[in-house]
């Protein structure tokens, strides 16, 4: 198998799995309780915590332990919408958001709150100007993503956290792809809040957390019990939160090496199929991309059927998100760069790890010429094209 979809989900690590283990067998404590079993467990949560605030750049007790990136993302823009309403009801965000930030706004708008969604350029990138225009006295919130899943476009972050500094409205960003991928300060870049999620780098599943600035009034996530500062009740999940911890340390330490593996990988996949498809085209932003992001349009095909052919050669790739793939819709952020339905529907998403090798790339490149040669040989509008082409 030659696994490409690292931008849906990852390999848990053996260090993360390592690291959990003791908590499922021997540290099984409950963290509020006050025997040593419990309070081994609550040393741990609050390890992690520390462990994440070094990360970013935070106060231990600003980081929140979540069950992922869209439990943070919803917690983010339900409460500040409802905690700020007195001062307006107004938020921007894009076009290209995840749905866990999407449909969240249009539960909200349902709720009396007026949404501005920006657009974006052909490679997926924020106008600031565009940005700083939206912005009205009642603007509560702006939550524009770190970096895209889908295009891997990186969002000029550090200049939307000033201009909402500048204009006294929190900022909230969507940081589940680019934490642990790329460096991130809260200060630096104006964040007020922030969402990561563990299985993005090699962590555990169900598993996130929230960065909330202190002064920030938020209202709380889930009622009951005082966990997470009377903000998120419910028994810890204590071997997530160490797994989670374990993942990020890791993805620190392997940062730069795992960078340069990765681009050097993926700007080799571009090349090859730029040069041996023909008519094929670079989704989202040459250079400001993800590492491990490939993204391309093949015209005249689904993408959905290069995937089921990619499936029977044993290769794992994306068409869209994971959450999108399955639906018939052309992916919202496709469409939103630019692309017409037809030259959505023909994308195909390869997410590298640092475990891909040349030769896994080079397989890939082989199968995926011969897939959309034999895609376009039974295909109509490629029929018609050619027809078209040979009169001209
Ligand atoms: N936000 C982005 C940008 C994502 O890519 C994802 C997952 O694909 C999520 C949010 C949701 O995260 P989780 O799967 O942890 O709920």
């Amino acid at each position: 198998m030659i696994y490409l979809d690292n931008a849906a989900t990852t390999k848990p690590a053996d260090e993360v799995i390592e690291a959990m283990l003791p908590y499922f067998r021997e540290q099984y404590g409950n963290p509020s309780a006050i025997y040593s079993l419990g309070s081994a467990a609550k040393k741990a949560v609050n390890q992690a915590k520390r462990t994440f605030a070094e990360v970013l750049g935070a106060k231990p007790e600003e980081i929140y332990f979540t069950a992922g990136g869209t439990e943070s993302d919803n917690w983010a823009l339900k409460a500040t919408a409802e905690s700020y309403s007195a001062k307006g009801k107004h938020i921007i965000t894009t076009k290209i958001e995840h749905h866990a930030i999407l449909h969240t706004c249009e539960y909200l708008e349902k709720r009396g709150f007026e949404i501005t969604y920006l657009n974006v350029d052909q490679y997926g990138l924020v106008d600031l100007e565009e940005l700083e225009a939206a912005i009205r006295p009642d603007t509560i919130l702006i939550s524009v993503m770190f970096a895209n899943n889908e295009i891997g476009t990186i969002e000029p972050i550090a200049e939307i956290g000033a201009i909402a500094k500048k204009h006294g409205v929190l900022f909230h960003t969507d940081a589940v792809q680019a934490f642990g991928q790329l460096p991130i300060r809260v200060d630096e870049l104006h964040i007020d809040m922030l969402s990561a999620s563990g299985h993005k780098l090699n962590g555990p599943k169900g598993i996130g957390l929230l960065y909330i600035r202190s002064g920030l009034k938020l209202r709380s996530l889930i009622h009951g019990g005082a966990q997470e500062r009377n903000r998120r009740a419910g028994t810890e999940n204590v071997p997530g939160i160490v797994g989670f911890q374990a993942a990020i340390q890791r993805a620190v330490a392997r940062m730069e090496e795992k960078t340069k593996k990765e681009l050097e990988l993926r700007d080799y996949l571009i090349g090859r199929i730029e040069k041996e498809i023909p008519y094929c085209r670079l989704n989202g932003h040459r250079t400001r991309r993800l590492p491990g992001n490939v993204n391309f349009s093949f015209s005249f095909i689904e993408g959905e059927s290069v995937l089921i052919m990619l499936d029977m050669k044993g290769i794992c790739a994306s068409s869209g998100s994971a959450c999108t793939s399955g639906a018939l819709d052309p992916s919202h952020v496709l469409l939103a760069t630019g692309l017409k339905h037809e030259e959505a529907h023909g994308s195909l998403r390869l997410t590298l790890c640092e475990e891909n090798t040349k030769e896994e790339a080079d397989t890939v490149v082989e199968e995926l010429k011969a897939i959309v040669t034999k895609l376009r040989s039974m295909s109509p509008l490629y029929e018609d094209f050619l027809k078209k082409q040979h009169k001209a």
